[in-house]
């Protein structure tokens, strides 16, 4: 069989543990038998990291700039313990954070479906998305302690003029918090969050509590307002999808209602707190898909999970595991379905979609990992448990 060519190279992020182990497996059995595999491959293991002072890292979102679409496996944060366990010069930071940061993209997660596995909210029928902020609140905030005594917010101009604002005056102990946000953070969130919905033509809800926040949240709803009327608005009518604005009690409220559907911009804590309700609710951590997309259309994929410790540590003793590839099989065909269709290879974009329907065909035939076998309930079906490799090998046959 003649394989499937590419034109432009993936960026190939590897990365760490048992996300390292399934990363080979899946190319080795689910793409490159089908696919003549072009990639610029960037070794975001931690051992690497460490090696190049994590120039890796920077590197490698450099190539996802240059070549446009990257596909990243899960990769260790370290912690103190971990910079004993691997020997490391430093506490690098988060590659993730790395890689948002040099993107300024927009973090949006969606749940893969699967025919039997219920939502805890059996009304879903379709994805939520919710679309995360990265930049700024609460996460780049300045906080104290006090005692008595006034907190002012002070801003000092170019030219040295101050701007005062009581914020409270304490008669006894209390806390303080000042955060920011940029108007240019806002805009690229806005942009990415118009250019991800006409992508998948799903409606985009926005929503912050801008009855109370009434000049902080205010900024974001009219900067959304301001660059959908003057960029997206025939778009989307185009493609017959809504935008719609609403304060986000009422967005919770629409949200548990629907049928899902719908991609949800969320300010930063918004989307912290709503991505795993949202997660929680469709069943698994480890269906869960991620992608980066920055506001001048750069993607990056990868799954929501981290590196899966506890399996790896039993895989290095020879021991059995059943670890979930979903998530990162779907980085990879998003990332594949993207570069077909930016280089104009219908054959590249429509195995992506073939070896995704093989992977649910797959669970819903009724061979699955562990993880979603309590999970699992259709009639006439027995959910069988399978190794991490056998269950690689069951999509393979079904592909
Ligand atoms: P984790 O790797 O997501 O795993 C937490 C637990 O969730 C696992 O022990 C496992 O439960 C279950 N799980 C997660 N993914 C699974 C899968 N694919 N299949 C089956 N079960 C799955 O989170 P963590 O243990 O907190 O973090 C481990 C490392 O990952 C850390 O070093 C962290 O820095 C890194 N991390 C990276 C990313 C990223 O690169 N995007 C994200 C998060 C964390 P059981 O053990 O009970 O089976
Ligand atoms: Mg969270």
């Amino acid at each position: 069989m003649e394989r499937i060519k590419m034109k432009t190279p993936l960026v190939e992020m590897d990365g760490d543990e048992m996300t390292r182990v399934l990363w080979q497996w899946i190319k080795e059995l689910l793409i490159e038998p089908f696919v003549e595999l072009k990639t610029e491959y960037y070794d975001l293991g931690l051992k690497h990291r460490d090696e190049t002072d994590d120039r890796v890292t920077l590197d490698s979102a450099e190539a996802t700039k240059k070549y446009g679409v990257a596909v990243k496996c899960a990769t260790i944060t370290p912690n103190a313990q971990r910079v004993e366990e691997y020997n490391l010069k430093k506490m690098w930071k988060s590659p993730n954070g790395t890689i948002r940061a040099a993107l300024d993209g927009t973090v949006f997660r969606a749940p893969i479906l699967i025919d039997g596995i219920t939502p805890y909210i059996p009304t879903w029928k379709k994805p939520i998305v919710i679309a995360r902020h990265a930049y700024g609140d609460i996460y780049k905030a300045a906080d104290m302690k006090v005692g008595a005594g006034k907190v002012e917010l002070v801003y000092t101009d170019k030219a040295g003029k101050e701007t005062r604002m009581t914020v409270h005056d304490f008669d006894g102990n209390g806390v303080a918090l000042g955060m920011h946000n940029t108007d240019k953070s806002i805009y690229s969130f806005a942009r990415a969050c118009f250019n991800y919905a006409l992508d998948v033509k799903m409606p985009l809800w926005f929503s912050t509590k801008d009855t109370i926040s009434k000049v902080y949240d205010h900024r974001f709803k009219d900067i959304f307002a301001e660059v959908y009327e003057n960029e997206y608005k025939e778009k989307f009518a185009a493609a017959g999808i809504e935008y719609m604005y609403t304060l986000i009690d009422d967005v919770v409220a629409r949200i548990v209602r629907s049928e899902g559907g719908v991609v949800w911009a969320c300010k930063n804590y918004d989307g912290d707190v709503m991505s795993d309700m949202v997660a929680t609710a469709y069943g698994s951590l480890a269906m869960m898909t991620s992608v980066l997309v920055s506001p001048d259309g750069i993607y990056e994929y990868e799954a929501a999970h981290g590196t899966v410790t506890r399996h790896y540590y039993r895989y290095v003793e020879g021991g059995e595991t059943s670890t979930n590839p979903v998530a990162t099989i779907f980085a990879w065909t998003g990332a594949l379905a993207k570069r077909g269709e930016l280089d104009g290879v219908a054959a590249l974009t429509d195995f992506a979609k073939r070896l995704e329907k093989a992977t649910l065909g797959t669970i819903e035939a009724g061979l699955m990992t562990g993880d979603l076998v309590p999970l699992f309930k259709k009639e006439g079906v027995t959910p069988k448990k399978l190794e991490s490799r056998a269950f690689l090998q069951a999509i393979a046959e079904r592909l």
